[in-house]
């Protein structure tokens, strides 16, 4: 396998691996330990080349140290990708990845992610002990995660926007291990869904259903809601959908939603769309993989009620950018950063 190296100002360290024999091609970025070993899970795509997929991982690492900064939990930001496509996931190819992994010696930690699953998680584990998230443990970490989702969701409508779950619309765009949960919580509580996927098979149970209507996936956005629950990739906020959203707010389990993190939110502020900062909003799996790691071992308990959390330090974020007037995505920023930054002495 060979392993490169390349120096990105402000990240601790990042290495493209080629492994011929297998034919693993993949990138795994720390940006930060200084809270702790940096946790991140394994995203599989067929990125078109190299730098798209090291401006995938460079940004997705980034954003999981403010993650778990915010999240309150002592983690440092990871992350890693793999270029291949999902049918191309071979075992040799995941044990390669784990030697990859191994080869940071623990200072990045590989857990579950798009097109990765536990399973998958297994065979890489093999190759390293550096693996959270495993089946024995705590497990898929997308059933938290879209708890998370879900209070972020009710606190917002019910506290900021003065409308009860059972009498909301939201549009979760997205049905895969997270929306597919985050539906189920919503319908329980009475909250009419619109929802759209790539996958028609996902939407099939869904047809006969009268709680959820299905929209084509290049309109989910634009569907008139309260709420709109970004729940498939990134960069869905840009400058083109952003004056086609008919929302008042947004709050979802993607990642890196805004495509440009200040002018984007700067765009959603603009047109009096409240934005929960998304990794906070979906910071419920790490949470679940970091109690995983206590000295205790995993409780799914104390899993849930550490992610109920994420509805409190929402209010609080949104409390902070009204009091300062900075955007919601600055305050989040601001609190992340204070908790994992090297604070000056006086
Ligand atoms: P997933 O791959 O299981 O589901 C994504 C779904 O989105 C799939 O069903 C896919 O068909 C659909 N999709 C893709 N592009 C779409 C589009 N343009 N329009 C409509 N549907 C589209 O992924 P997941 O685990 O549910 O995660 C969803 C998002 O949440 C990802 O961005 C992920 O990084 C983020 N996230 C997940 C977790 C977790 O615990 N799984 C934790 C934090 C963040």
């Amino acid at each position: 396998m060979k392993l490169r190296e390349i120096q990105v100002d402000g990240y601790q360290k990042v290495v493209v691996a080629n492994d011929e024999a297998s034919g693993l091609k993949a990138i795994i970025s720390v940006h930060n330990t200084n809270l702790g070993p940096a946790v991140g899970g394994t995203r599989l795509y067929p990125y078109n080349n190299e730098d798209e997929a090291l401006e995938d991982v460079l940004r997705l690492s980034r954003g999981m140290t403010y993650k778990s900064s915010l999240a309150g939990i002592d983690f440092g930001g990871g992350k890693s990708v793999i270029i291949a496509k999902p049918e191309d996931k071979t075992p040799e190819l995941l044990k390669a990845f784990g030697q990859f992994v191994d080869s940071f010696g623990g200072s990045y930690n590989c857990a579950e992610d798009v097109n990765t699953s536990p399973e998958d998680m297994e065979i890489i584990h093999e190759a390293t002990p550096y693996v959270m998230g495993l089946n024995n443990k705590g497990g898929d970490p997308s059933p938290i995660t879209a708890l998370g989702v879900f209070v972020a969701i009710e606190a917002t409508l019910e506290q900021k926007l003065n409308i009860p779950l059972n009498q909301a619309h939201v549009a979760i765009q997205g049905l895969g291990h997270v929306g597919q949960h985050l539906l189920n919580m919503l319908i329980e509580k009475g909250c009419k869904v619109t929802v759209a996927d790539k996958n028609q098979k996902t939407l099939e149970t869904l047809k006969d259903n009268p709680k959820v209507a299905i929209v084509d996936p290049e309109n989910i956005h634009q569907t008139p809601c309260d709420l709109f629950a970004p729940c498939a990739m990134g960069g869905i906020l840009n400058k083109d959908t952003i004056g086609k959203l008919n929302c008042k707010a947004v709050a979802g389990a993607a990642n890196n939603q805004l495509l440009d993190e200040k002018e984007d939110a700067k765009r959603l502020h603009a047109r009096g769309i409240l934005y929960a900062p998304d990794y906070l909003v979906n910071a419920g799996g790490i949470i679940n993989v970091f109690v995983e790691q206590s000295k205790e071992g995993y409780n799914k308990q104390k899993a849930r009620q550490a992610t109920q959390k994420i509805a409190k330090t929402l209010m609080e974020i949104f409390t902070l950018a009204e009091k300062e007037n900075i955007l919601p995505s600055e305050a989040a920023n601001k609190v992340a950063e204070k908790r994992f930054k090297p604070q000056p002495q006086n």
